[in-house]
């Protein structure tokens, strides 16, 4: 039984306060692209402010601020770039309940995860910050003998930063965090769904201390010719996208037009995995967050429950039990646990996979269908028995659905999880840790979650296989990814 918070009012949010303006070259300015893009409010599906409209001229200007801000950033002193970034992390901490109120007005999600992603967010300027005082080379010695081998770290150079509105905040920050503790300037697109985030975060750095230039921030309602344009402009040198594998496979294709350096953090269909000799509340525990943090909307989100069949029953009437005492309703309602989703197009999504699973055979043992209320509301789902030709076990759900299927072997599971072209994050859930590793190591994803359900951390690399993605956020790798590598060869 879903429970459902009062259809309240909107609390009293200061629109009126929000920038919603491009940001370039340190300062406010209109889009010239065309009328303000309505922002919605997912609660309600109303509009509660709008953004300004980059052009592809807009864009450039971007481009040129930061290739302008490049040289003297790409110059100064590594301490100072750290503590720039340090003082946007005390900044962002200071400012949480704000920010998460916003995150949660644009994006819908619960307030406890939006706080809680103001934090995560929060960490990659503290962790970038202590990681752009250690970016050191190699020395060695030519095997021949006949030189040294010297090899350092140079920032890599204007770089385009486009992110999703599933993370506002976190995404980012988890790259612009890097960008400037390598000594790169940049220009972030974010989605059009949750700008406000993006600019508050510009209005941060800058106060932080970040010169005029080194963040510029763009919306836009043309994405594919407005990020095209920048990634056809020879000063840029990088791409970092965050976001749906198809988008992500266009945009390597434009890239390959120069040969840029790309990161791409795309995708999941993770699989969760719960052996008969798991610790079983400690599997629905884990399950909860993996599946319900931010309402489903992540891309670590849990897809195919993966239970071994003697324990599915009692698996599945626990974990409904669980989802279905979660109270749905506005994010931003103290009392809700599953806020809506970001839009229409998720709602029909999520309701054609349900459909799909239960027209093959899946049964629903909790929630179905959309809520009939206004906002975007699909209540905690559990759907069982989910045949291996359903849709379901192929795509995305990006929802509050959980759909369980058995194995019988450890074999079988493994192959069962990995019979997917994503690769992402996997959950294994066993109470025999040598079976925990030996499963871990032939599951196909960048990162594995062994009898836990999350493993989001700025000091940890993430980043997904297959199609997944390239490359690693966060930890020492998330540096590297700003870089390009020099070799010097050096007789002495
Ligand atoms: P999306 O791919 O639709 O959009 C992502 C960004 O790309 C947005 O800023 C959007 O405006 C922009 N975009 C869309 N079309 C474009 C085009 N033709 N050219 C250039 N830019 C374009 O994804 P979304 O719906 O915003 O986010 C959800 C997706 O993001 C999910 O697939 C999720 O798994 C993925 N995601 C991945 C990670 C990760 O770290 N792997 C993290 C969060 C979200």
């Amino acid at each position: 039984m879903t429970v459902e918070t009062k259809q309240t009012a909107r609390p009293s949010f200061d629109a009126a306060s929000l920038r919603g303006d491009l940001w370039i070259g340190g300062a406010w300015r209109p889009g010239r692209g065309g009328d303000p893009i309505d922002v919605v409010d997912p609660s309600t599906g109303e509009a509660f402010a709008a953004v300004a409209d980059a052009s592809e001229a807009d864009a450039l200007d971007a481009v040129t601020a930061a290739h302008d801000a490049l040289p003297a950033w790409s110059a100064t002193a590594p301490r100072k770039r750290s503590e720039i970034l340090r003082r946007a992390f005390e900044l962002m901490i200071e400012r949480r309940d704000h920010l998460a109120e916003l995150i949660s007005f644009e994006n819908g999600k619960a307030l406890p995860d939006a706080i809680g992603e103001v934090t995560y967010a929060a960490e990659f300027f503290r962790w970038f910050s202590e990681e752009a005082v250690r970016l050191n080379g190699e020395l060695g010695v030519a095997p021949g003998g006949a030189n040294r081998i010297l090899v350092q770290h140079q920032p890599i150079g204007v770089s385009v930063l486009v992110t999703p509105w599933n993370f506002p905040a976190a995404m980012a920050t988890r790259k612009i965090g890097p960008a400037l503790a390598a000594g790169c300037t940049c220009v972030l697109k974010p989605a059009t769904e949750t700008p406000f985030t993006a600019y508050a975060l510009a209005e941060i750095l800058a106060e932080a201390g970040a010169p005029a230039g080194t963040v510029n921030v763009i919306t836009t309602s043309k994405a594919g010719p407005t990020v095209s344009a920048m990634l056809h402009d020879p000063r840029v040198r990088k791409l970092s996208f965050t976001g749906s594998t198809e988008v992500g496979r266009r945009l390597l294709k434009e890239a390959a037009d120069q040969v840029l350096s790309c990161s791409m953090e795309l995708g999941g269909n993770a699989p969760f995995l719960v052996f008969d000799d798991a610790d079983i509340d400690a599997a629905l525990d884990g399950a909860m967050i993996a599946k319900m943090r931010n309402g489903g909307e992540a891309c670590t989100a849990a897809n195919r429950f993966l239970i071994q069949s003697g324990i599915a029953e009692d698996f599945a009437r626990r974990l409904a039990e669980r989802m279905g005492a979660l109270t749905v309703g506005p994010g931003y309602d103290p009392e809700t646990k599953c806020g809506p989703m970001v839009n229409a197009a998720a709602i029909e999504k999520i309701d054609s996979l349900v459909e799909d699973a239960v027209r093959r055979g899946a049964r629903v043992r909790l929630g179905g269908k959309p809520l009939d209320r206004p906002g975007y509301y699909f209540p905690p789902t559990v759907i069982e028995g989910v045949p291996g030709d359903a849709e379901i076990r192929r795509e995305e759900i990006f929802g509050p659905v959980a759909a369980i299927a058995t194995f019988e072997s450890e074999d079988e599971a493994i192959a069962l999880a990995n019979d997917t072209e994503f690769g992402l994050i996997a959950y294994v859930y066993t109470g025999d840790l040598s079976r925990g590793l030996r499963v871990s190591e032939r599951l196909e994803a960048g990162m594995v979650g062994l009898n836990r359900g999350l493993v989001s951390d700025p000091a940890a690399p993430f980043g997904g296989v297959k199609q997944s993605g390239l490359g690693r956020e966060g930890a020492h790798h998330g540096i590297l990814e700003f870089c390009e590598t020099k070799y010097i060869a050096a007789s002495w």
